[in-house]
């Protein structure tokens, strides 16, 4: 569009004046004074929305079939082709790529869940968005924080630039929420139990306090079945996995024969999505975004997603309600922000993608799908390994638990990074490491394994992000503090999730390195601009810096792995 073209133009000379020059790989942030006014004719709000697990496998199945949001979004500028480079496809890593600009190697984020042996607790998980130094912080219950998060997010450049501009982040999920606004949160909310909350010694407004009543109200009413919108007639197949019937759920909320808390049952529906975009479009009208004196970021995480993925895998009846759900609530949603008058631009993307469940896979022209097999996780190897090499002692156990002392092997699940006891000896440590590389090589279902230091060789990656090999990918969620002694990548459609028990809420999953996970959609539009699709691959790192153009900020040269996107269909260029 030729008004973004020359307001870009317009500001070139005063923006040149304040470039930042800045070698750091980790961007000086705080010192700097507030500089450059927004661009003129930017937009006044941006409406980053992320759907957890929205793979761009799943938008290339569904997209013909939208006609609420997504439907608008189409109109705009389609990148079908994102890709959240690295190899560990997870929320977290995800999440926190989308509004910095830069790999998890650099923003810290390695996975969801990491180990640290060297932790006092008995549990020596770490989960990503919690400040273990807490006594009170477990995994599962964690002091939520984001003190893991190594750099800034769009919303933090906004602030620093132009200290009026707010930035606010809602999700289901409080590593959604703490990943994409960053340390400096005007408001975020997620989901526990059954209401909303926010991090400790905050006061939750009226916004989220009378969400939390219309929750409760639903939860006490119940729901009945959803509709089956036509084109989803064909899913609604049952199949078996393991001990879970999927392929023909219908969201009942309140089901007598539903084991899951209601809250739970909603969180594994459309209905969250609903509740969390009733949330935004809350905070949108009493905190006036985008009416202020400069641009604010509103980031939307919406998870239901990635909660019906895996509880039902991805081809069933139920995702297929749920784009149908997601679709109708994004255009109500849209329309609250058209009500608004204010000028706006959103992005939509994803953390990671996802595939479907092994057995359904298995039916569908995929033979070779599998689940993992429970030998690949790390405390079996680690006592198989103890025992061979005659290594015994008290070793920091993996989990709290009465059975663990002696192992001296942890990992966080069948495949990705396994950490060795640093009680070892240098040489002990070593002779570990090579033996479960060995061990893990030989298995049937393992692709490739990776040493750290075979890891932290490899060049940073660049380029075009299809083509990397596996082990730039792992080196694109590396760090050399957090991550484990060797990485193990299983092989393409080996799922690792063991046989589901009865009532089991995940029975596929994502994490891996391959494109499934990797390719995710990424979509900009705003009113007015002329659409396009571009088929070519990008990156999810490259929304950042594709944003702060539009709005007009300036970030230090390296502050961001990724490149401006130019949103113009035409000669103009929103980049410049
Ligand atoms: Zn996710």
């Amino acid at each position: 569009m030729a008004r973004f073209g020359s307001a870009l133009l317009s500001r070139l000379g005063a923006l040149s004046l304040v470039a930042l020059a800045c070698a750091q790989a980790v961007p000086a942030f705080a010192e700097e004074a507030p500089v450059a006014a927004p661009a003129p004719k930017a937009p006044s709000l941006i409406v980053a929305i992320s759907i957890d697990q929205f793979s761009a496998d799943l938008f290339a199945e569904y997209r013909n079939h939208y006609t609420g949001g997504l439907a608008r979004l189409l109109k705009g500028a389609v990148f079908p082709a994102g890709f959240q480079s690295h190899a560990a496809t997870e929320t977290c890593p995800g999440h926190s790529t989308l509004l910095t600009g830069v790999h998890p190697a650099r923003t810290g984020i390695i996975a969801n869940t990491w180990i640290d042996l060297s932790l006092k607790r008995a549990d020596k998980k770490v989960y990503c968005v919690e400040d273990e130094s807490n006594p009170d912080s477990t995994p599962n219950k964690p002091v939520v924080s984001t003190a893991h998060l190594k750099v800034p997010t769009l919303g933090e450049w906004a602030k620093k630039q132009w200290p009026a501009s707010r930035n606010v982040a809602v999700s289901a999920k409080d590593r959604a929420v703490a990943m994409m606004g960053g340390h400096q949160i005007d408001a975020g909310f997620w989901y526990v139990g059954d209401a909303f909350t926010s991090f400790a010694g905050r006061s939750l407004p009226a916004d989220v306090t009378d969400e939390n009543k219309r929750i409760r109200a639903l939860l006490d009413k119940g729901a009945p079945a959803m509709a089956i919108p036509s084109w989803c007639v064909a899913r609604n197949q049952a199949v078996q996995a393991g001990a879970v019937t999927v392929g023909t759920g219908r969201f009942v909320l309140g089901d007598k024969e539903d084991k899951r808390k209601l809250g739970d049952q909603l969180r594994y529906s459309p209905r969250m999505d609903a509740a969390t975009l009733e949330l935004a479009a809350s905070l949108l009208t009493s905190m006036k975004l985008g009416k202020g004196q400069a641009p604010d970021i509103l980031s939307v995480s919406l998870s239901a997603n990635d909660y019906v993925g895996h509880a039902y895998g991805t081809e069933g009846l139920e995702m297929c309600i749920q784009q149908q759900q997601l679709d109708q609530k994004l255009g109500e949603f849209f329309a609250k922000l058209d009500a608004s008058g204010v000028d706006y631009a959103v992005v939509l993307s994803a953390d990671h993608g996802g595939v479907d469940t092994p057995e359904r896979l298995r039916l569908q022209g995929v033979p070779e799908a599998a689940r993992g097999e429970a030998a690949l996780n790390g405390e079996g190897l680690g006592r198989a390994i103890a025992a061979e090499l005659g290594i015994s002692g008290s070793f920091a156990a993996c989990n709290p638990g009465p059975d663990v002392a002696g192992n001296i092997i942890c990992s966080d699940g069948l495949s990705g990074d396994y950490w060795i006891s640093p009680d070892l000896s240098a040489e002990a440590r070593a002779k570990v490491a090579a033996r479960l590389v060995e061990k893990l090589k030989a298995h049937v279902q393992v692709e490739a394994v990776f040493t750290k230091a075979e890891i932290a060789a490899v060049p940073y990656p660049v380029g075009h992000p299809q083509d990397w090999t596996l082990l730039q990918r792992a080196r694109a969620s590396f760090d050399p503090q957090r991550s484990g002694d060797v990485y193990s990548v299983l092989k393409r459609a080996i799922v690792p999730v063991t046989t589901p028990r009865a009532n089991a809420t995940t029975i596929t999953t994502h994490g891996s390195v391959w494109d499934y996970d990797r390719r995710v959609p990424m979509l900009f539009w705003r009113k007015g601009m002329t659409g396009f699709e571009q088929p070519q691959p990008v990156e999810t790192v490259d929304i950042a810096p594709t944003l702060a153009a539009l709005i007009g900020l300036k970030v230090p040269q390296g502050a961001f792995d990724g490149r401006c996107l130019d949103l113009d269909a035409g000669p103009a260029d929103t980049c410049r």
